[in-house]
């Protein structure tokens, strides 16, 4: 038999795709191995968001040109940075054998075929028409022993925000049809799931047949799924309709990861985002009301071209203004054919040094109210749904609150069970506590095998 290694970068999006060619490479006869070095096909799945992902890629595809010498492995590039560069990835990188888009991922038989039998070069971009794509369904096997798994349902995006790639790295949106995805989740609670996160880039414009509010309440109601969340979302499209989701349907966790960007509407027209602040902080405000307690997390870029002293500090005030749970900041990094990168030099680059000094500024900033928000819970108990064993110290159990904090504590309750914890010790982002009562048993007999142990191919680096 042979074996394949797959390099996954990026977001949850890109750990779906990996595992979805897991499943078609299995279908090939081929076998998963953690190392590349016996490797006889190595993937790497890129993401290109941002440039420091890509030059990653470009260095761990070098670490793996002996392995092509040594033993004629195959090696492909599929993802954004394939989509991104196409049959010029194939001129810069002589040892590549293929590169792959996104969409091509079904296609991968028949390119491994061409490329072992023709010694052909092959590159598979095409976008597959929206009436023609076919999502590729999960194999629930895979999840046994799982208790959250992530669901696609939507693909691409159709804004054009000017600073993001992904329009062009993804596509345009495409909505999977709702009873697909609905029978999708009762396939994984079948198998003992009982969380689920469905999955897209811009999941509150989905069109599967379905508002997305009621996918969401639709999801909440398979039997045997008590928590249901979401990533990611558009503030402009965040209706009235899915605030009363939250509100009435209390399996939807009180978690909103709501991208603002940044804290100027002169920037965030530049950005081409399609609301002012003011704007995201009325629909933040009857979001609150609908689910008090509910926990807000948001991306940030900093130093977007012309952001100047002072519309910094407005995203600094922002932020003390929301008291997010937390936050995602990444400084800007041009990306090739967006608007803001095409426009760069008219509105004025920001420095280097400028831009990791905002960074470091509003991490510190973020990581004083984390730490406030979290400090609050000690002494209080919350509701745990087990995960597994915790990675730092095996005799500890791992899970997650329905806010999405992830808790560390003393119990032996089984992976797919909920406890409720009483909160001892707490830092900005983690837990810690002690198990004090059982509140539901799993739906299925625990694996005996470490629950909650990740393929190694579904980690990804970002
Ligand atoms: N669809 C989501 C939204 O509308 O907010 C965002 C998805 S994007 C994959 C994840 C995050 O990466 C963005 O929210 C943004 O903060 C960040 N990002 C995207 N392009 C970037 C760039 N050129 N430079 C820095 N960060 C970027
Ligand atoms: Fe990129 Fe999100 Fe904007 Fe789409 S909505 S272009 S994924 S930042």
């Amino acid at each position: 038999m042979k074996r394949y290694f797959i390099h996954t970068f990026g977001c949850q999006m890109n750990v779906n795709d990996s595992l979805r060619m897991s499943e078609v490479l299995s279908q090939m006869s081929y076998a998963p191995t953690p190392v590349p070095d016996n490797a006889d096909l190595i993937i790497l799945n890129t993401c290109s968001i941002r440039e420091k992902a890509e030059d990653k890629m470009l260095s761990a595809l070098g670490r793996y040109k002996p392995v092509k010498a040594s033993r004629g492995a195959l090696i492909g590039v599929g993802g954004c940075v394939a989509q991104q560069e196409k049959d010029k990835l194939l001129k810069k990188v002589p040892y590549l054998d293929f590169v792959f888009g996104p969409d091509n991922i079904a296609r991968l038989p028949d390119i491994i075929n061409r490329v072992s039998a023709e010694r052909e070069r092959v590159v598979e971009t095409a976008f597959v028409n929206s009436e023609e794509y076919v999502f590729p369904r999960a194999d629930p096997e895979t999840s046994r022993g799982k208790v959250t798994e992530f669901v696609t349902v939507m693909k691409g995006c159709d804004n054009v925000c000017s600073f993001c790639i992904v329009p062009h790295t993804r596509g345009r949106e495409v909505s999977r049809a709702f009873p697909d995805v609905l029978v999708e989740v009762a396939d994984l609670a079948k198998v003992g799931v009982r969380e689920v996160t469905l999955i897209g880039q811009n999941v509150n414009s989905y069109a599967g047949g379905i508002s997305f509010a009621q996918l969401l309440l639709r999801t909440a109601e398979v039997p045997g799924i008590e928590r249901v969340r979401f990533t990611t979302s558009h503030p402009h499209d965040l209706s009235d309709e899915l605030i009363e989701a939250f509100r009435i349907q209390p399996k939807i966790t009180p978690h909103f990861h709501l991208p603002v960007q940044c804290g100027s509407d002169r920037i965030l027209k530049m950005m081409r985002r399609d609301y002012t602040v003011e704007q995201y902080l009325e629909r933040l405000a009857k979001l609150r009301e609908a689910r008090p307690g509910i926990a807000v997390t948001t991306d940030i870029i900093v130093g977007f071209p012309g952001e100047t002293e002072e519309e910094f500090e407005m995203t600094m005030k922002l932020t003390e203004q929301v008291r997010y749970d937390n936050q995602f900041s990444f400084v800007y990094s041009p990306r090739p054919k967006t608007g803001a990168a095409l426009r760069e030099k008219d509105w004025g680059p920001v420095p280097h040094e400028v831009k990791i000094a905002r960074l470091e500024r509003l991490q510190k900033l973020q990581r004083r109210i984390s730490g406030e928000i979290t400090a609050a819970l000690v002494g209080t108990e919350v509701e745990v749904m087990v995960e597994g064993h915790s990675r730092y110290d095996p005799t500890k159990r791992f899970g997650r609150t329905p806010e999405n904090r992830t808790v560390n504590f003393d119990g032996d309750a089984p992976a797919g069970a909920f406890v409720t914890v009483k909160v001892e010790r707490a830092t900005p982002n983690q837990l810690a506590g002690t198990q004090v009562a059982l509140l539901k048993p799993p739906t299925v007999e625990p694996l005996p095998v470490p629950v909650g142990e990740t393929p190694f191919h579904a980690v990804a680096e970002a």
